[in-house]
């Protein structure tokens, strides 16, 4: 069934606020609006307020409270797990990544690069996936830090970790994951992956826009990045936005205690959503492997992704032709052109994003749209 007579499947570009996350926030925002830094009483809630939402969070990635650095959301968390291991010019040590990452991590890469850091790219296969053998023989034991996305925000592609966070530290180097697409949609233990660092953002996960965290394990030699007052252990300077940070944790929390009913739910509706192309015969292909759930990165031979897009909309069905940050460049992203997709197939691509606002009902619906389009 459309609600408000559209069908959102975008959810890897942003997700609807959750409405006990809404709720939770009011308060921060219309009465306890004091500045949590002040000492004087009005500040003691919203203080409380943080101190409650930075146990809530770190209960949800299996970390300590005081491992969690409240920031602006995904983007400024990965410019500072990079930018804040490569502060210093000239620096000794270098910076592997992989060449799907998001923008936030390949234009952080970029300015440290300027500034003298050796930056090198791993490659990734068909599916989009890298390994632990494909990193060494990229790192040394110069290398500074690694930073390999936990899954992709085009192909959905989900990483072993764990095994490339083993590899990294045998060579001494740090690591952090861009973990944005996968917080709140998967399981996350920070402890059991080893990961030095981990950035996350509250909307994609049904929280607020503008607020996210980075996990910096406790020890974990990192600068401050936005330097000013002495918010968040003196290492984040900025008036907390305690309203946006106690929506975050709601809606983290909610999400994380329904995360194995929800992937089944999704998974269902994936497999619903790709038997009505199958039975009708749509020649396509579904991109990665081991995908976040909910993600469907569709390529259509022949078929311009733009112009289906666009058909899409006009029937009220909201998707992506691919990262949102992209979808005013209509060239293929480098995320396809990374797996090597055909350009029969790139320049068909679309993503649908589904989430738990989503019915069996919708997913149907938008692959009869695509049928619909397809064969006109
Ligand atoms: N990293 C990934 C993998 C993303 O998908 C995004 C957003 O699309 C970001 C980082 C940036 O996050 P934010 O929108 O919170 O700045």
């Amino acid at each position: 069934m459309k609600k408000n007579n559209i069908i959102y499947a975008d959810n890897a570009a942003t997700t609807k606020l959750n409405s006990d996350a809404f709720e939770a926030m009011i308060p921060y925002l219309v009465d306890n609006y004091g500045n949590a830094s002040q000492p004087y009483s009005f500040a003691r809630k919203p203080k409380q307020a943080l101190k409650e939402a930075r146990t809530i969070i770190a209960e949800c990635i299996n970390a300590l409270p005081e491992e969690i650095f409240f920031t602006s959301g995904g983007t400024e968390s990965d410019n500072w797990a990079i930018k804040g291991t490569f502060s210093q010019k000239k620096e000794q040590g270098g910076i592997v990544t992989s060449v799907i990452e998001h923008h936030a991590i390949l234009r952080a890469c970029e300015f440290v690069e300027r500034l003298g850091c050796k930056v090198s790219y791993i490659s990734v296969d068909g599916s989009g996936l890298t390994t632990a053998s494909e990193l060494e023989k990229n790192i040394s034991d110069d290398t500074k830090l690694v930073s390999i996305m936990y899954a992709n925000n085009e192909i959905g592609t989900i990483q072993p970790i764990k095994e490339l966070c083993e590899t990294a530290h045998k060579h001494g180097a740090l690591f952090h994951t861009d973990a944005v697409q996968a917080v709140g949609h998967v399981k996350i233990d920070v402890k059991e992956l080893g990961v030095d660092m981990l950035s996350a953002s509250a909307h994609k996960f049904n929280g607020p826009k503008g607020i996210g965290f980075l996990y910096i394990k406790k020890g974990t030699p990192i600068y401050s990045y936005m330097n000013g007052g002495s918010q968040e252990f003196g290492m984040r300077a900025g008036t907390e936005n305690v309203a946006a940070i106690v929506g975050m944790a709601v809606a983290l929390k909610e999400n994380c205690l329904k995360i194995q009913d929800q992937t089944i739910r999704l998974k269902e509706m994936e497999k619903i959503l790709l038997t009505v192309l199958d039975e009708a015969k749509i020649d396509y292909k579904r991109n990665g492997i081991n995908q976040i759930p909910g993600n469907l990165s569709l390529s259509f031979w022949g078929v311009d992704g733009e112009a289906l897009l666009h058909r899409l909309d006009l029937m009220g069905i909201v998707v992506s032709t691919g990262a949102a940050c992209d979808s005013v460049e209509t060239r293929i992203s480098h995320v396809l052109k990374a797996i090597n997709l055909e350009s029969g197939y790139s320049n068909g691509t679309i993503r649908i994003s589904l989430s738990s606002e989503n019915t069996i009902e919708e997913s149907a619906d938008i692959s009869r749209a695509i049928v619909k389009i397809l064969k006109q």
